[in-house]
């Protein structure tokens, strides 16, 4: 359940963006996680209420998560293909050697201030 602790940090993170830029109000977090990552946006989701409680600056705020796809290019024959699709096999020579070019991402891509 290390999402908890990677909520907790992505929270204060936020909170420290917040402050030096005078927001006063969250409208929604932007996280984009990569389909490859430990992290499961499920778990954050389910977290995220019980991190933000009794912080003023959260109320009301989303939390919305978008998922990178994972993506790796084949040793063997040089093919890019979705890791996750094809469950870490070469679609076309089946070779299960790879380098992952993407896909293992955390990132905050933006937090959205309400408008008004
Ligand atoms: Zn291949």
């Amino acid at each position: 359940m290390h999402e908890l602790s990677i909520l907790i940090e992505t929270v204060r993170i936020v909170e420290e963006l917040a402050e030096q830029h005078n927001i006063e109000k969250v409208g929604a977090i932007v996280l984009q996680i990569g389909e490859l990552s430990s992290v499961v946006p499920q778990f954050m989701q389910e977290y995220f209420p019980l991190v933000v409680e009794n912080k003023p600056i959260f109320k009301d705020t989303k939390l919305e998560i978008e998922i990178l796809p994972g993506m790796a290019k084949c040793q063997e024959c040089q093919t890019e293909f979705n890791v996750v699709e094809n469950e870490g096999y070469c679609p076309k020579c089946r070779s299960f050697d790879k380098d992952l070019l993407c896909g293992q991402e955390f990132l905050i891509k933006e937090i959205l201030v309400p408008n008004g």
